[in-house]
């Protein structure tokens, strides 16, 4: 996809995740341009998230620098530069402070797979163990190490940041963690949560990657809450 659809697809994530309660006055997402050394993230400032439009995009290097859009990139923008600056599978990136993702994170409640979907994002989920914005290069590289070639992370007391290959994939990962999250808090209230064995694990993200792009659960999901959020 080219640069404007990128652009306009991320618009279309933004309002969803702000429809779906994700989004509010702070977090952020983006979008790298394949070939290009540089990204779209949405701006920082407060504002409702559902409206945005193109020029709300701001226009980042690989270096952190701001080379377009109205308004400026958010603190955190760290978060979304060492991601696509390092990794090639970081397409899309979303920093947001889901409820019960927190609540993990609070209750000190490890990320397992006790789902089919939880197994999408694959046998764990790293945490970075820092309660504080990740603002300066240093906490930018510490963040970076933390998450590895991991999908998601759960950041302490403060929230997660997904990354997929594609915009779907993002919030496919973004949802599905939240998800996994709710049944994770209320199995343990329930006093068990099994996992899955490594061979489930495996066996659902075989089957994830084996999907066409349009048929798998990432464009599942995105048609239904595209189609729910629309208007
Ligand atoms: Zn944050």
């Amino acid at each position: 996809m080219e640069e404007t659809g990128l652009k306009q697809k991320l618009l279309t994530l933004s309002r969803i995740l702000y429809k779906e309660g994700f989004l509010d006055s702070f977090g952020h997402i983006s979008v790298r341009i394949p070939g290009k050394d540089y990204f779209y993230v949405t701006r920082g400032e407060p504002s409702g998230k559902g409206d945005f439009d193109a020029a709300d995009l701001v226009k980042v290097d690989f270096q952190g620098n701001q080379l377009e859009g109205r308004g400026r990139p958010p603190v955190e923008v760290i978060l979304h530069t060492v991601l696509h600056r390092s990794r090639e599978d970081a397409g899309c990136v979303v920093h947001v402070h889901p409820y019960y993702c927190i609540l993990m994170t609070v209750a000190g409640i490890k990320f397992t797979p006790i789902t089919v979907q939880a197994a999408t994002l694959g046998w764990t989920v790293p945490s970075y163990d820092v309660a504080d914005l990740v603002v300066s290069p240093e906490e930018g590289e510490s963040f970076l190490q933390k998450i590895g070639n991991a999908k998601a992370i759960l950041l302490k007391g403060h929230g997660i940041v997904t990354v997929g290959s594609t915009i779907e994939e993002a919030f496919y990962l973004t949802y599905t963690l939240e998800e996994s999250a709710r049944f994770l808090v209320d199995a343990h209230r329930l006093g068990v949560a099994n996992p899955l064995s490594q061979e489930e694990v495996q066996k659902r993200l075989d089957y994830v990657k084996s999907r066409p792009s349009d048929k798998g659960p990432y464009a599942k999901t995105w048609a239904y809450h595209e189609f729910k959020t629309r208007g």
